[in-house]
């Protein structure tokens, strides 16, 4: 054991250290190489030093390195120093963080670690939560949470009963929600489709003058969103929630990103009402910049979460401590809170703001780089997420493509609202001053290169 966790270790540092100088998606001929992979089931056990070294060998050329600076895809973030530290440990542990009687150090570093984040993400101090995969499970755990209360309040058991006779739960949606959070409310029988849409504005935010009527003679659960996945932009939630409040409707959040904004004193404002919700998706794995998998569903009332997501009441009663597995989806589960932690611990309140400052100030000069050069940015650039178009939809797609296959850095390509751009998401700890420059220049290159070309 000992040898090959140093070898490990040796070979987890050498990784790290040639991520600078490497392209960021992997060669063609890495990719190719996975083929290596696809072998017979072995007859015979392997020594694990040759697992290791193929898995390292084979493995490791056709990754994706989101943990190096340049790094721009979708939403990601990369794994700060400490949690990816505290993961190495954690997985030398073992633990099944179900129970306390399971493993007491999980569970309580699960405990500090959610009030840690209740506190730094500005929400009520009475919410409970639970951490779970990431923000689809999240939105899935706030939402039965959701679906438990406002089915509740019309007498209805919806654990015990189903949905089946039970009074229509009207569902309101932005017609920009991310579409794990239809997902989310299909896997709760509260349907995909039979939603009430809200009109959403040119950044995707649902437009405050176009919410439908609520009424309290109708459960009703109202999902709000803090961070467009494209724009960055944040649903109005200071009218939605005083909206909801007068017909008794539950809001949810899904802020898989966005609602760390929060965290910082500098965007803060972006996310102002959202804590008058009543429930909060987000992930850890994102801006908070843990290792996958992590996300977290936070919700105001407690008992509503362990109404939801208890196996029995008669199962292992609460007693002093809290019991994660009264507040997940799963029973055994990995202990996730400890990268939580170790992030929180390692950041404090300074470091955390910094972070979501300094990952916002380089979208910002990424978003001045594009328009110095002629090009045209979509979006409204106040967080951490920049869309650029090249021109036409051809050109814009080359652009991305060219860059991508450049490798000195990778950005995703997207469409918004009917036109192609290029998403920019800064959202690593990892990304420095130079990264952005060095980025910044291989995209304008290829930019003035292919842009042009028909
Ligand atoms: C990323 C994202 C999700 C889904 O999160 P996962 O962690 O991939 O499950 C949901 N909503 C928004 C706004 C997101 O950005």
């Amino acid at each position: 054991m000992e040898d090959l966790l140093r070898e490990a270790t040796e070979r987890a540092i050498r990784y790290h250290a040639g991520l600078n100088a490497r392209g960021v998606a992997p060669s063609s001929e890495a990719v190719n190489n996975l083929m290596r992979f696809r072998e017979r089931f072995p007859q015979q056990p392997s020594d694990p030093q040759i697992v290791l070294t193929l898995l390292d060998e084979v493995g490791s050329p056709a990754t994706m390195s989101s943990a190096g600076g340049r790094f721009f895809g979708f939403v990601t973030g990369g794994s700060l120093p400490a949690a990816l530290a505290a993961n190495w440990l954690a997985g030398a542990w073992d633990q099944n963080a179900f129970s306390f009687a399971s493993s007491p150090a999980a569970v309580v570093l699960e405990e500090v670690a959610l009030g840690w984040l209740i506190d730094a993400l500005a929400l009520p101090p009475e919410c409970g939560g639970a951490f779970v995969t990431g923000a689809t499970m999240a939105n899935f755990t706030s939402l039965a949470a959701a679906r438990n209360a406002v089915l509740g309040r019309f007498g209805w058991d919806v654990e015990a009963e189903g949905l089946f006779g039970a009074p229509e739960v009207k569902v309101v949606v932005g017609a920009e929600a991310h579409p794990t959070l239809l997902k989310a409310l299909g896997m709760l029988g509260l349907g995909r489709k039979r939603l009430t849409t809200v009109p959403v504005d040119g950044q995707g935010r649902m437009r405050a003058d176009a919410l439908p009527a609520l009424s309290k003679s109708e459960p009703t659960v109202v999902c709000i969103q803090a961070g467009n996945v494209n724009t960055g932009a944040f649903d109005p939630a200071v009218e939605v929630c005083a909206v909801a409040r007068e017909a008794g409707a539950w809001v949810h959040v899904d802020g898989a990103f966005g609602l760390w904004a929060a965290a910082s004193p500098g965007r803060a404002h972006l996310a102002s009402g959202v804590a008058e919700a009543d429930s909060w998706a987000t992930d850890a794995h994102k801006w908070l910049n843990v290792p996958y998998d992590s996300g977290l569903a936070i919700v105001r009332h407690p008992e509503s979460l362990r109404a939801a997501m208890s196996i029995s009441a008669a199962y292992l009663p609460e007693g002093e401590v809290r019991e994660p597995m009264q507040y997940t989806p799963e029973a055994s589960r990995r202990a996730r809170g400890v990268e939580v932690w170790a992030a929180l611990r390692s950041l404090g309140r300074e470091g955390l703001a910094d972070l979501i400052e300094r990952n916002c100030g380089y979208a910002a000069r990424f978003a001045g780089g594009f328009k110095a050069a002629g090009y045209e940015v979509l979006n409204e650039v106040n967080l951490n997420q920049v869309l650029v178009s090249f021109g036409d939809e051809e050109a814009t797609r080359r652009v991305v493509a060219q860059v991508q296959a450049e490798g000195a850095c990778w950005c995703g390509g997207t469409v918004w609202q009917g036109r192609a751009a290029m998403r920019v998401s800064v959202s690593s700890w990892a990304t420095t001053e130079e990264d952005v420059g060095r980025s910044m220049e291989a995209i304008l290159r290829v930019a003035s290169r292919e842009a042009g070309k028909k």
